[in-house]
């Protein structure tokens, strides 16, 4: 299918499935805006690979995600935006009477509060445009729970519920509001919480891939950033004009369970 002529903004970009989808959006024929906090050569250099292999504009412009004003600026500066697609997110597990007050601040602004300030920049230029793709990256853990991750889970379950709203308030619109929710994919947030995880449970890399990971998606297997970017793709597409405020799960049957 192809994008050409359509901005995609993905927050949170230069690393793990937002830059997958960042290149499914490239290769579908988007100009693409990468962006995270830090400001490194490595980041542009990223923009500039992006445009080299897929003949399409693409940039890369830095902001923080944990601030309000940082994340209207980089709608703002990416000057057009047709497909939103909210990503950047971190992590931190802890018993909720251990959890820091810091973390849970933190999780709360970048994998929540960003998604209600680039919506609320974005939707005037989908509104100016005709056209526009809200796109938001949940979880499992938005339509369920897991120990120890209170404020992970309290953010992705708002990031649904924010995602129906905008639907809502867009349904006339040919704008369209939806949460895709991955179970687990290998990305370096997943990487980070393996070594903690051998530790507490006292478990070789395999077991805890196999046992606490991968324990409640059937499939065994990772899900990939390329199928999140093909899914992104697809929202885009003629075919998904009428998917508005509801869920996609890609998660090897988690949510079945
Ligand atoms: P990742 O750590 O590889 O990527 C996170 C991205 O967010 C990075 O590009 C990082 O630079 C960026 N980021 C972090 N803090 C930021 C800030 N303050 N401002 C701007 N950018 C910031 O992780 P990932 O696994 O690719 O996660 C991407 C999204 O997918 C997250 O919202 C995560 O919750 C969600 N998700 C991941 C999985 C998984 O298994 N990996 C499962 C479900 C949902």
């Amino acid at each position: 299918m192809t994008l050409q002529g359509k901005t995609a903004v993905i927050t949170g970009s230069n690393s793990g499935i937002g830059l997958g989808i960042a290149i499914e959006m490239a290769k579908a024929g988007a100009d693409v805006v990468i962006n995270s906090f830090t400001d490194r050569e490595d980041d542009h250099a990223l923009a500039a690979q992006i445009a080299a292999d897929h003949g399409v504009n693409a940039r890369y412009i830095q902001a923080d995600m944990s601030k309000g004003d940082q994340c209207r600026a980089l709608i703002e500066q990416a000057g057009a935006c047709d497909i939103l697609i909210n990503n950047a997110g971190i992590q931190h597990v802890a018993a909720i009477d251990e959890f820091p007050q810091d973390k849970w601040d933190a999780i709360i602004a970048i994998n929540m509060s960003s998604a209600y300030h680039t919506t609320a920049a974005a939707l005037p230029m989908m509104r100016a445009a005709g056209w526009g793709r809200v796109i938001n990256i949940a979880s499992a853990h938005g339509l369920t729970a897991s120990p120890y991750k209170s404020a992970y889970v309290a953010a992705k379950h708002g990031v649904v519920g924010m995602t129906k709203v905008v639907a809502l308030e867009t349904a006339r619109e040919p704008i369209t509001a939806n949460a895709i929710c991955p179970g687990y994919v290998l990305t370096p947030l997943v990487e980070a919480q393996i070594p903690d995880t051998m530790k507490e449970y006292n478990m070789s890399r395999e077991e805890v891939v196999e046992n606490v990971l991968l324990t409640r998606q059937p499939s065994k297997e990772f899900a990939t950033v390329e199928q999140m970017g093909g899914t992104a793709v697809f929202l885009c597409s003629d075919a998904a004009a009428q998917i508005t405020g509801t869920t996609i799960s890609v998660d090897g049957g988690w949510t079945a369970l």
